[in-house]
């Protein structure tokens, strides 16, 4: 995993490097402190509804604003959460925040539809339904405000409660999106007996489909399905205009992506997004 692409700076801890011992344990209390006195923070990607030219959502990407590494991205530090056992409260701590900024934004008239990520071990904790219901309820936020991004491979796993844990949430109002669509071994087939409402589909297909036939094919007949199944199709990893045109052509319901804007603290993200109401073009 050290040597994962994409990645943008040093892990806090390496599982497969350094095994167990001290170093683990400082990483995971860091961590730990991290979490619990708010030293993470979010940053928000707008997603662009093809059909309507507007950014009706966002998706909520953690940050840990590091005390001495500077701003750390979560592939530093999700997979130590995921084996200490802290992504249960890594994950209300996202949810918290998330929820906390969006009854912010619709008080001042913002109204955004809210991703959050989850993962495998929130999937297999059948309190997590009520749990997400009550952060909904406390911050008087609507469910349909909320969507959950899940991947695939964490549906493999303990399939029978994952699919429990959806079904509790989509009776409590909450979307449930497929994330990194196609990465991973599962059919659509199967996926489509899931109680999900969006798929998306993994930029290494969105990436490379202006330049290869083979990659056009898939976004083209993802699409189709996706439809065909009644679920929202998002593409992930947009980086060019050639690209956003491309999928627009198809028929593809929401965008994201770098050609669009980089996850953006909030401020930041506000501002962008008043640009754009303001701009007379684009
Ligand atoms: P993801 O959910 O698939 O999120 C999309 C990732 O792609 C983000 O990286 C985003 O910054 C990046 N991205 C967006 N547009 C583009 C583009 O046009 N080109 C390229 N090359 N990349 C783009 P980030 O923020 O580093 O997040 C990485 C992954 O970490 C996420 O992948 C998600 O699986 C996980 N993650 C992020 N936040 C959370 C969280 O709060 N909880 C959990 N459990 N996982 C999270
Ligand atoms: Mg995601
Ligand atoms: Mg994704
Ligand atoms: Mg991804």
């Amino acid at each position: 995993y050290a040597a994962k692409a994409g990645r943008r700076g040093p892990v806090v801890y390496d599982e497969q490097r350094h095994g167990s011992g001290r170093h683990r344990l400082e990483a995971v209390a860091q961590l730990r402190r991290a979490i619990d006195e708010g030293e993470l923070t979010l940053h928000y990607q707008p997603k662009l509804r093809v059909a309507t030219g507007r950014v009706e959502g966002v998706e909520a990407l953690v940050r840990w604003q590091h005390p001495e590494r500077g701003l750390l991205f979560p592939d530093a530090f999700i997979e130590l959460a995921e084996s200490a056992g802290l992504m249960a409260a890594l994950t209300s701590r996202v949810l918290d925040t998330a929820l906390a900024q969006r009854r912010e934004w619709s008080d001042r008239g913002l109204e955004l539809v809210v991703s959050v990520n989850v993962s495998p071990s929130n999937l297999v904790d059948e309190r997590f339904p009520d749990e997400a219901a009550g952060l909904l309820a406390r911050h008087g936020v609507p469910a349909t405000a909320l969507v959950l991004e899940v991947t695939e491979s964490l549906l493999m796993e303990d399939r029978e409660r994952a699919v429990r844990v959806l079904a509790g949430l989509r009776e409590a109002g909450v979307g449930v999106s497929i994330d990194d669509y196609g990465t991973g071994y599962s059919s659509l087939a199967y996926l489509a007996t899931l109680p999900v409402t969006e798929l998306k589909l993994d930029r290494t297909f969105v990436r490379t489909m202006t330049g290869s036939a083979r990659s056009a094919a898939i976004v083209t007949s993802t699409l189709q399905l996706a439809h065909a199944l009644g679920l929202v199709f998002v593409a992930e990893g947009a980086e060019d205009p050639v690209t956003v045109e491309a999928l627009a052509a198809l028929g593809c319901d929401v965008v994201q992506g770098y050609q669009l804007s980089p996850p953006l603290p909030p401020e930041q993200l506000e501002r962008w997004l008043g640009t754009r109401a303001t701009a007379s073009v684009g």
